[in-house]
């Protein structure tokens, strides 16, 4: 299978990169912004074999030029430009960028009419897992739990709060309709609606990804929680979730489908 990596300089990008060509998937292209410091060098180091070239800004058809999946993790901007060129090349999408605005979302499902498309806003395993126990947490206690979700990311993330925590609060209204969001920061703390949950974000160090949901009630609570140690763990996500597009038809998939 041969691969494009849009967001090939970034934090994640350079963490799929590198473990693509250690898992042996030949990357055919990349797409990084004109802004990004040490453009090919990065890419170059970090590929050590097979990428033939970084494509800069708004030239995504050579970046996707002869690739079967391309995986972004970029920005929305960017998404939304792959989305369009994948379509018209039929190459299969999988994406990870986060904060996506209703014109990047529409084109998601537009172009799953053509082409096999796969967006999470987290594409670690254990995620997904603790999303599914989650809703059935809710779902078995019922009212009288309060949900409040708490995340904890590095103070360079650039949205807030994280879609990670957006997933987990779905995840948590869906099972148990009626419930609302409502999202602050840090210290933002209010007297809380029976019907709401809150979702707070904090922000400093080095932190990957930590995100605890807790389930609190009349004399006892629950605290799951998931943490992220490695960057590696998106991209190897993102990776089976590359293998397991492959070949598929046309359609929106998610990680509960690469799990299976
Ligand atoms: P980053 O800032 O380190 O890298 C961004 C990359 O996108 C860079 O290569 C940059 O050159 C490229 N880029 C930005 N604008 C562009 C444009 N207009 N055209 C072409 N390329 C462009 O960011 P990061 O930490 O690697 O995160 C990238 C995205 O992935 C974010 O949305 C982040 O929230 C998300 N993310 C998702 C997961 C997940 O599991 N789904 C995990 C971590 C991060």
């Amino acid at each position: 299978m041969k691969l494009a990596i849009a967001g090939a300089t970034g934090r994640m990008g350079q963490s799929i990169v590198r473990l693509a060509a250690q898992e042996g998937f030949s990357i055919v292209g990349a797409l990084a912004s004109p802004q990004s410091p040490h453009l090919g060098r990065d890419v170059g180091e970090v590929a050590g074999a097979g990428i033939l070239g970084v494509a800069i800004g708004d030239d995504v058809a050579s970046a996707l030029l002869g690739a079967d999946v391309v995986i972004d993790f970029s920005r929305p901007e960017a998404l939304s430009r792959v989305l369009t060129v994948a379509r018209r090349k039929n190459v299969a999408v999988v994406s990870g960028t986060t904060r996506l605005d209703a014109d990047t979302e529409k084109k998601l499902d537009e172009a799953s009419a053509t082409i096999p498309v796969l967006w999470a806003p987290n594409t670690s395993l254990g995620v997904q897992v603790l999303a599914e126990i989650v809703a059935e947490a809710v779902r078995r206690l019922g009212l009288g739990f309060d949900v409040e979700i708490v995340e904890t990311h590095h103070k360079a993330k650039v949205d807030s709060p994280s879609g990670t925590a957006t997933r987990l609060a779905d995840a948590a209204r869906d099972a148990r309709k009626g419930l609302r969001t409502v999202t602050g920061r840090e210290g933002n703390v209010g007297p809380r609606a029976a019907d709401e949950i809150g979702v707070f974000a904090v922000r400093g160090g080095d932190v990957i990804g930590d995100h605890t949901v807790h389930l609190l009630g009349p004399g006892e609570r629950l605290e799951l929680t998931h943490r992220a140690t490695n960057r590696d763990l998106f991209a190897r996500g993102a990776l089976r979730a590359a293998r397991y597009l492959f070949g598929k038809p046309a359609g929106r998939y998610s990680m509960a489908d690469v799990l299976g």
